[in-house]
């Protein structure tokens, strides 16, 4: 099973680690590869700043995992997130945009020009534009962690077609859970969806697909309290949170879609966030350090969507440009 569980920026605790040499001063660096990374990459490019894009370890980002995408503007017959992602790149590309597949390990924003150190190498930067996004969170329920890849997944996309003709619990009742459950319903035999309320939180669209799909039901008022298995898993443990009533559901996989925490751990004691973790961002999408910016889900715990990650990502490398022309 080959899941991208968790497009998390690695972190090093080393920061003497060693490094190839520092070479010249970049004028603006992206972290992180998804639609506000490759937006404000293209806004960049175009303001002829010849960006460096530091792609991490889930380029495309979470849109990327997406099936099918019907509310990105311009495609109207809806786009796959892989083929979105290479489209954005390819555009920001050719503006002169440079990407690099390294994972950003630890920054210094504590003087400029800033210092961003990835495995193999360490940069300077006069302007930064953080795009490092969210990640998956986790039910946090014992046998969670022992059936990753075994059963337990965080990424329909990756693993459904591991479950043909199996059933599969989604754990979730947002936009995530209501998308993928019916795009895991194309393989499986059937698809539990399993809500801790009586009413999900998905778009209207997205909610009447799940209830009139023949192979979706709907276990409402429930949470999953334990995964168990022997070498693969087996059942999940619900807990009715009307009832209180406790049962086994036989399940060969499941499928956690409760929401995502951003990927901030880098800039801890480095840059104010907020009590959720995410970067505070003002309406130039300025962070707390003067030349860094922040753009997409991992300064925008409201909306995440593509159309608005693009949009900040597009406002970050602007706001860029202007700090970088005001200093010289
Ligand atoms: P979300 O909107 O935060 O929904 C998370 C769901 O998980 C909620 O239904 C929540 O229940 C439930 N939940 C949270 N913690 C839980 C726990 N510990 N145990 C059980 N259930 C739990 O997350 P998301 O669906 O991943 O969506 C994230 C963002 O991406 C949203 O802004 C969404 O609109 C966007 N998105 C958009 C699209 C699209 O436009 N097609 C597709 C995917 C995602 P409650 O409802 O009770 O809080």
């Amino acid at each position: 099973m080959n899941s991208t569980l968790f497009p998390q920026f690695s972190l090093s605790t080393d920061r003497q680690k060693s490094s190839a040499p520092v070479s010249g001063t970049e004028s603006m660096i992206v972290i992180g590869g998804g639609p506000a990374g490759y937006t404000a990459a293209l806004y960049g490019a175009r303001a002829a700043l010849s960006p460096l894009v530091l792609l991490g370890p889930a380029p495309g980002g979470q849109a990327a995992t997406a099936d099918l995408m019907e509310n990105v503007p311009g495609f109207p017959e809806g786009i796959s997130g892989q083929a979105l992602a290479a489209r954005m790149r390819e555009q920001a590309e050719s503006f002169g945009a440079r990407m690099q597949s390294e994972d950003v390990t630890a920054v210094d924003l504590s003087r400029r020009p800033f210092r961003v150190k990835t495995f193999d190498s360490e940069y300077l930067a006069k302007t930064l534009v953080i795009a490092t996004g969210a990640h998956s969170r986790r039910l946090g329920v014992p046998g969670e962690d022992r059936f990753v890849g075994r059963g337990v997944s965080f990424c329909a996309n990756c693993d459904g077609l591991f479950f043909k003709e199996k059933t599969i619990a989604v754990v979730g009742g947002g936009d995530s859970a209501c998308d993928e459950a019916v795009f895991l319903a194309k393989f499986a035999r059937q698809v539990w969806v399993i809500h801790r309320r009586d009413q999900f939180r998905a778009n209207q669209r997205a909610r009447d697909r799940v209830l009139s799909h023949p192979k979706i039901k709907v276990i409402w008022n429930a949470v999953v309290d334990e995964i168990f298995g022997e070498k693969r898993v087996q059942r999940a443990r619900l807990h009715r949170l009307d009832t209180g009533e406790v049962s086994d559901l036989a399940v060969d996989g499941v499928f956690v879609y409760i929401g995502m925490d951003p990927n901030t751990q880098l800039f801890e004691g480095q840059l104010a966030l907020d009590s959720r973790g995410y970067i505070v961002t003002d309406r130039q999408q300025a962070t707390s350090v003067p030349g860094v910016f922040a753009a997409g889900d991992v300064q925008d715990p409201d909306f995440r969507q593509v159309a608005t990650a693009a949009g900040s990502g597009a406002a970050a490398a602007i706001q860029a440009e202007h700090f970088l022309a005001h200093e010289e």
